[in-house]
């Protein structure tokens, strides 16, 4: 039986994902050709990166707004490089917001590029909440910050107000919730975390605030060329893409973001609650920043470990073992995570009271 995977990335997708894409390795739309067999530049596969560019504006409600969605290679950490090349002013600086081991790395690869400004850390409290009350320096080139913090289990609800271009890593949450999109400038994220395989990168970018930092960008790292390129500017990760497509698929076919938002908000709800209620365990975030996606939690007697591990593990549980730098356990629900899978996470923490 398929087990109930709760690892934080690569992750679930929806089965039928897995099963249509399996297809397609075989026998790609009756072509009897594979998928990953047939050039980048056939009809076949530019209707799907075209349909699947296409697919992620509508979802986001960024259709006709200036926006255009790439697919890139890289990995969100690529990206971490790329922001700065193609935004950061020569001589300029650009202001982050350090909410966790990601916002970090996208700064290290920043200060390569100019004056990187700190505008708040919760580094001094091992990340367990969004720092608020930070101003952010008019001058700067771009303000980014990360959506959800994956290791440390918190979440971003409201996003401060700027002037300045918006840049959001939301790799860990892309899809799982609505918001109002158009208020960041460039949105990126790993494609293993909510999309799709690992090998692609989404990157959506509002075209009027590229070519203004004077610098001269290698092609393969210019967003202006990808899109010139219509995301073909070398050979894509197809294999990545056609899932990324069938996720989205999927996704609309659920109703959209606001749909699974709903599914989202209900598995979060019943795990917390679950956390909160049963005196044997501990939240790690502070409430107000719980993230919908990955809940971060501890045993309170750590004695308690190899019994809890093995009553999980017996229930068909995977993946739940938390990062390194918080311990206890990280549950990450993505928008494949069913609500059923939560209930048997849940229903073992009950049983635990039971036995110890
Ligand atoms: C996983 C993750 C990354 C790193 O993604 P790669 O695609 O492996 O480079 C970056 N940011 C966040 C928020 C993540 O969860």
């Amino acid at each position: 039986m398929k087990k109930h995977n709760y690892s934080a990335g690569p992750c679930i997708l929806p089965q039928e994902v897995f099963e249509k894409s399996a297809q397609a390795v075989l026998n790609f739309n009756n072509s009897n050709l594979s998928l990953l067999e047939i050039s980048h530049r056939s009809k076949d596969f530019v209707a799907v990166m075209d349909e699947a560019r296409s697919l992620v504006l509508e979802l986001l409600g960024l259709e006709g707004k200036g926006y255009q969605a790439l697919f890139l290679q890289g990995g969100a950490s690529l990206e971490f490089v790329m922001i700065p090349y193609n935004l950061m002013k020569v001589d300029g600086k650009a202001a982050y917001l350090d909410t966790g081991t990601w916002a970090n790395n996208a700064m290290k690869e920043a200060k390569l590029f100019g004056d990187t400004v700190v505008v708040a850390s919760s580094k001094e409290q091992n990340y367990n909440h969004i720092p608020t009350e930070f101003s952010i320096p008019e001058d700067a080139s771009y303000f980014h910050c990360t959506s959800n913090n994956t290791i440390f289990g918190t979440q971003i609800k409201s996003f401060p107000k700027t002037n300045l271009p918006v840049v959001c890593d939301m790799s860990s949450d892309i899809f799982s919730r609505s918001l109002d999109f158009s208020q960041f400038d460039v949105i990126y994220a790993g494609a293993q975390k909510n999309m799709g395989a690992a090998g692609a990168t989404l990157v959506v970018v509002k075209e009027s605030i590229l070519g203004k930092s004077g610098r001269a960008i290698p092609s393969i790292l210019d967003y202006e060329k990808h899109i010139k390129a219509e995301s073909m500017y070398n050979t894509p990760a197809v294999f990545a893409v056609y899932t990324c497509l069938l996720t989205l698929q999927w996704l609309k076919n659920q109703g959209g973001i606001s749909a699974i938002e709903k599914i989202n908000e209900a598995k979060a709800a019943l795990l917390y609650a679950e956390i909160d209620r049963n005196p044997l365990f501990k939240g790690t975030a502070a409430k107000a920043d719980r993230s919908t996606m990955n809940a971060t939690f501890l045993l309170q007697d750590e004695t308690h470990t190899p019994i809890f591990d093995r009553m999980w593990k017996e229930a068909g549980i995977s993946g739940l073992p938390g990062h390194r730098s918080v311990g206890g356990y990280r549950a990450s629900m993505y928008n494949a995570l069913p609500l059923e899978s939560v209930q048997v996470l849940v229903n073992v923490m009950k049983e635990l009271e039971k036995v110890v």
